[in-house]
Parts: structure tokens; C-alpha cells; sequence
């Protein structure tokens, strides 16, 4: 049998293995997923000995990115590593939250511009995933803006914000987590509402922002897409790629409903 976990602190919130076991048990694949919370990064190596693989989450993907062999794919731009597969003894990093979050906008088809509230861990990743429409990265402070400035990326404060028409609005930042707030002043939300087609918020739930955005009609959606599609990605490559991601990725939302 394989033996998987989630390594993250906290991690007893964590979906993950009732997603990874149900999808699973459902493929008749032989494995088990559990959740394994980490006081100290430096243990994260030794830790990974009992594991065929794992999914790393906050706040240990920068750790696991230094402690792979290899890195794969767009992992290597953000610096990031959420997925780490052993191979001949080898650590193999990818970062499956950038393909998670395309497959999850999929549906809203095309668009030109995008927005990213939010300048943290999922930013990166998200920002990466939509390089080519060349978004404008948007935070409540500064420091956390440079990583996206040595990039290439536009980016602004809040205070420094001068509107614009955009046509996705993402929300990265944890306003909204757990208190009914938003992430920037509602009125420049509405009025970059008024503008765009649609709104993503990386939250798993309904928040202010998915509110307001449906209040304004845009098509809009919460993170629990790609939440399930960067563990359907994930599953793939813990068996080979030898399973469908669309096929996981169905099982994994009846999992969670
Ligand atoms: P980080 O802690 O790395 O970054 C948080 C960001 O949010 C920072 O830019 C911070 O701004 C901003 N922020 C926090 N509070 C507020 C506020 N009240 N108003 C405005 N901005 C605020 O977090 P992550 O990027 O790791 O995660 C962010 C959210 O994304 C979480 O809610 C998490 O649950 C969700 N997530 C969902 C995933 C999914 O699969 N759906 C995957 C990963 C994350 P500042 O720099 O000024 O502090």
C-alpha cells in the first residue's frame, strides 16, 4: 500500500485526505492519505522518509522547494513546492496549485485582463498561472509586492491604485476567511465590479467579495475548484499520471459534498 500525507501547520482543517481516500477507494487504488502537522521545518526531509509522496501546505512550501532534488514545471518560477514525489530516492517538486486554479476558471472561458487582490503564498502561484494576461497585482501593503516587481509584474498599493478596467478579479488575500470583510474599500470594489466579467476568490465559501460581485452580475466562483483540482493533479502524479485528473477531480468533489 502507498502511504501519502498533507505536512502543514495547521493542518487538522484539512479536506485533503477525505478527498485523496474517497477518490481513492473509488479508482481501486491501493493507498492512504493522512494529515501529519509539523512543528519545525528542518524535520520536513526526515519526515518525508515514511511517505511515498506528500502535499505540502502553508507554511512549508518555500521548505520543501529547497529540499527537492529536482523541480518541475512553474514550482521553479514561485519558488514554491506543494507536491513532492520520491523517485529512486530523489525528491521531485512540482507546485500544483498553478494548474489547479486554471482548471478551476476554465469555465468562465476567455478573458483579457485580470486583477490579483492579495500579494501572499497563493498570489504567487496565481499571478504565474495568468503571466501571459499580464495582471496587475494589488496589496494592502507594500513589502510583499517586491517578489512580483523582480518578476515582471505590474503592482500597485492601495494607496497607489488608480483604477482601471479589468475583466477577472481574483481574490488571493484571507479577507473574508473568517470575518465578513472585504478585501479593499467596497466602494473601489464595486466600481472594479462594474467593469469586469468575472470574480474568483480563492476562499472555499461564500464571502463579501463573491457577494458583491453577484450583486454586480458577474459570473463568479470560490476556491473549492481548485482546492480540488490541485489534489486531483496531485493524485495523478502520486500513481504515474496513470489516472485521469477530470475523472479525480468529480470523485473528489462528491468527497467533500
Ligand atoms: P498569505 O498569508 O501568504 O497572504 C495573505 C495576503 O492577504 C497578503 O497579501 C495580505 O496583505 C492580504 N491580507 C490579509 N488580510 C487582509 C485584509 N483584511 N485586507 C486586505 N488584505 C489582506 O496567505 P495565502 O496566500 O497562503 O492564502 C490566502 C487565502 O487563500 C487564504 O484564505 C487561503 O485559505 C486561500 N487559499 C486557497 C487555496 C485553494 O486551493 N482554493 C490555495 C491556497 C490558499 P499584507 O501583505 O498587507 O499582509
Amino acid at each position: 500500500m502507498k502511504k501519502f500525507t498533507l505536512f502543514g501547520n495547521p493542518v487538522e482543517h484539512s479536506k485533503s485526505p477525505q478527498m485523496h481516500n474517497f477518490a481513492m477507494k473509488h479508482l481501486g487504488l491501493d493507498g492512504i492519505y493522512t494529515k501529519t502537522l509539523l512543528e519545525n521545518e528542518n524535520s520536513l526531509k526526515q519526515a518525508l522518509e515514511n511517505f511515498d509522496a506528500a502535499n505540502i501546505t502553508v507554511p512549508f512550501k518555500e521548505k520543501a522547494y529547497q529540499i527537492c532534488d529536482l523541480i518541475k514545471g512553474k514550482a521553479n518560477d514561485i519558488k514554491a513546492v506543494n507536491t513532492i514525489i520520491k523517485k529512486n530516492d530523489k525528491l521531485i517538486g512540482y507546485n500544483t496549485d498553478i494548474d489547479g486554479f486554471l482548471e478551476a476558471i476554465d469555465e468562465f472561458g476567455e478573458f483579457e485582463s485580470a486583477l490579483i487582490l492579495g500579494a501572499g503564498g497563493s498570489a504567487k502561484a496565481v499571478a504565474f498561472a495568468l503571466k501571459e494576461k499580464n495582471p496587475l497585482i494589488l496589496n494592502r501593503s507594500e513589502k510583499r509586492l517586491d517578489f512580483f516587481r523582480q518578476n515582471g509584474f505590474k503592482t500597485a498599493t492601495f494607496n497607489q491604485f488608480q483604477g482601471g478596467k479589468f475583466e477577472l478579479i481574483i481574490n488571493t488575500t484571507s479577507a473574508g476567511l473568517n470575518e465578513e470583510i472585504y478585501p479593499i474599500k467596497e466602494q473601489i470594489l464595486e466600481q472594479i465590479f462594474q467593469k469586469a466579467k468575472f470574480a474568483f476568490d480563492l476562499i472555499y465559501h461564500q464571502t463579501p467579495f463573491l457577494k458583491l460581485a453577484q450583486k454586480c452580475n458577474l459570473a463568479s466562483k470560490n476556491g473549492e475548484d481548485m482546492l480540488v483540482f490541485q489534489g486531483a493533479i496531485a493524485l495523478s502524479l502520486f500513481f504515474s499520471k496513470t489516472q485521469n485528473v477530470k475523472e479525480i477531480a468529480n470523485l473528489m468533489k462528491k468527497a467533500l459534498n
